[in-house]
This record gives structure tokens, sequence and C-alpha cells, in this order.
């Protein structure tokens, strides 16, 4: 759970999660990640750790974002199952419960919290986050869950492989989608932050926002080539006004071959940095590093499950779990 400057709400927070927790009759830990608070937030957490041994507290240096924060719980978690989860009781810890035993029943990796609901969120956040979603359905791929924040369980094998990746602060809502993991839903009300107020200012959701499309899109590179495209077609179109000007005698002498350098060194640029875009695309790929594909399973790596006198049709291939391929 990531924490900054949640002072007015944690008390209440502790509270209702560990009733859940507790509850649950399994062994747990609750991972508190102070992202740099600047108030009490912290003073808070040490108090609660005195009588709620199953809670750690992991402070960063300063403060450096909310996936920054989740990215410092992932790799310290040790659980079977991890989820992440808000702080201000956004995304009601009472789901908890019913995700585990969805991704237990239905033997998932992933289950997404999804907000069915969202009258409790303002008129700017709600059309904001409505324009993200669609964004990043469009641009970035369709197997984005639509309003699937960062309240999700995840296995143990998908918080190794994100905890593998070397992608430096990876945006979580798209990096676990991407991975392919199997996955199930658990619909959820988004209730009214319980005390406190936004740590998500309008800068914090545009740089998000960029983060999400520029790490997984060459769409804005893309934007030169365009417009590129479309000044040649345009250009097309002007000679022919130019040339029949110039026929009917009726420019400025020099007049027709200046705007038709004009019009085609314009072009031809925003051609030529659309290409550079292209280059500059995959090099940044290359950068991130991330992996191609991963192989949900080998027979091979695997211990016989049973002796070879199996019936040939018992060992067919599970087709859910072929090699997942990440998007490059
Ligand atoms: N948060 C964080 N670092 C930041 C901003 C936010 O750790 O720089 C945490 C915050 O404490 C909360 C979660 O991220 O637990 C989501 O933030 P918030 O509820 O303010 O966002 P909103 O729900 O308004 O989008
Ligand atoms: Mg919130």
């Amino acid at each position: 759970m990531p924490v900054y400057n949640e002072e007015a709400v944690l008390f209440l927070t502790a509270d209702r999660l560990r009733r859940v927790m507790d509850g649950l009759g399994e062994t747990y830990e609750v991972i508190l990640v102070d992202d740099g608070s600047q108030d009490h937030s912290n003073e808070i957490i040490r108090v609660l750790q005195t009588s709620w041994p199953q809670l750690r507290l992991i402070q960063l240096q300063r403060n450096s974002g909310h996936q920054a924060a989740l990215a410092a719980g992932l790799q310290r978690a040790a659980g079977q199952y991890v989820v992440s989860i808000d702080a201000d009781l956004q995304d009601p810890p009472e789901t908890i419960p019913e995700m585990l035993a969805l991704a237990r029943t239905k033997d998932v990796h992933v289950v997404y919290g999804v907000r069915s609901d969202r009258t409790t969120d303002a008129f700017f956040k709600k059309t904001t986050a409505g324009l993200y979603y669609r964004m990043m359905r469009r641009y970035v791929g369709s197997w984005v869950p639509a309003q699937a924040g960062d309240f999700r369980l995840m296995s143990r094998d998908v918080v190794d492989a994100l905890n593998e990746l070397p992608e430096q602060k990876p945006v979580y809502r798209l990096v676990v989608p991407a991975l392919g993991f199997s996955s199930g839903e658990v619909p959820y009300v988004r209730a009214e932050r319980a005390a406190g107020s936004t740590k998500y200012p309008l800068s914090k959701m545009v740089a998000l926002a960029v983060d999400s499309l520029t790490r997984f899109s060459a769409m804005p590179l893309r934007i030169a080539t365009w417009l590129g495209a479309f000044g040649f077609v345009a250009c097309l179109a002007l000679v022919v006004y130019c040339i029949v000007g110039f026929a009917r005698g009726v420019t400025v002498p020099g007049w027709t071959s200046m705007f038709l350098a004009v019009l085609l060194i314009g072009a031809i640029q925003l051609v030529c940095i659309g290409l550079l875009g292209e280059y500059i695309a995959r090099i940044y790929a290359h950068l991130l590093n991330r992996p191609t594909f991963r192989i949900a399973y080998d027979s091979d790596a695997q211990p016989a499950a049973e002796p070879t006198t199996v019936p040939a049709q018992r060992v067919q291939p599970d087709h859910d779990k072929q090699v997942e391929t990440l998007v490059g």
C-alpha cells in the first residue's frame, strides 16, 4: 500500500484492513510504503506497528511517485499472493477475500479490481480517467482492461515476473496485462476518499498518461510521419493550383517556385522526422529491454507428473498455457 501524506486516513484504513486480513485465516503481511510523506504518516505507521505485528514499513528517501512506491512494495512482498491497494479506502479492503477466492477457484494469476461505479468521483476525474482508458485501449492495445487501476491481486509468479523486468518505474496497470497471465475481474464500487485530499494533482495525472503512452506506443512519434504524408497530399493539390495560377499569369513572378519549394521541403522534412522517429522508437524499445516472451510451461523443465503409461489424450497440451508474448 503506497502512502503519501495520508495522516488523515491511516488509522481508519488500518482498522478496516486489519479486520479483513485477520478474518482471512491466512498468514499475511501488510507492507506500507511511505513515499516520502511530509506529514505524520510515518509516525502513525510506527504507532500502528506496536499493536499490529504483521505491519511492515518501508520508507522511501523522498517522494518518488505512486508507481515507484508500488515497485518498492512488490520487490519486498513475500506472499504467495500480493494485493496492491490505495491507502485512502477508495479501494474497499473487503473486496480482497473475494479476489483471493476467485484466484484460487478459477486458478488465475491476476484478479483486477474493476470500478463498476464511479459516481462518487468528481466529474473531472471521471472524464479524465475515461479518456485515459479509452486512449490506452486504442493506442496501447485492447487487452488493457478498462477501469482497472492499481487495485489488483497477483500471484507469486506475476510478482516475480514484474520484479525481473529491467524496466525502471513500470506503469503497472499496463505492464501487468501486457505480461499476459490468466486473469479474472472482481467489480467493486469506487468509494469516496475516506479522509484527506487527493495526492494526484493534474500534473501527476498528465505525467502518468504521458508515461503510459510513450512507454507502450510509438504513436506520438508517428504524428510527424502522418503530418508529412498529409502535407505531401496537400502539396500535390496546391501544385495544380500553382500551375493554373502561373499559366493564367495572375501570380507575382517568383511566387510559384517559392510556394512550391516551401510546401515540398516542409513535407519532406516531416516525413524524414517521422522516419527518425521510427528508429528512435526501436532504440527505445530496445532500451526498455522487455522480454519479448515468457514461457508459461515447458514439458522438459517439469518433473514428469505421471508415468509413461498415461494414455495419449491425457497429456494434451493446455492451450491456455502456451507461450505468452509480451508487447515489445
Ligand atoms: N501516492 C503515493 N505517492 C504519490 C501520490 C500518491 O504513494 O506521489 C499514493 C496515495 O497515498 C494513495 C495512492 O497513491 O495511497 C493513490 O493516490 P490518490 O488516492 O491520492 O489518487 P486518486 O485516487 O485521487 O487518483
Ligand atoms: Mg484515491
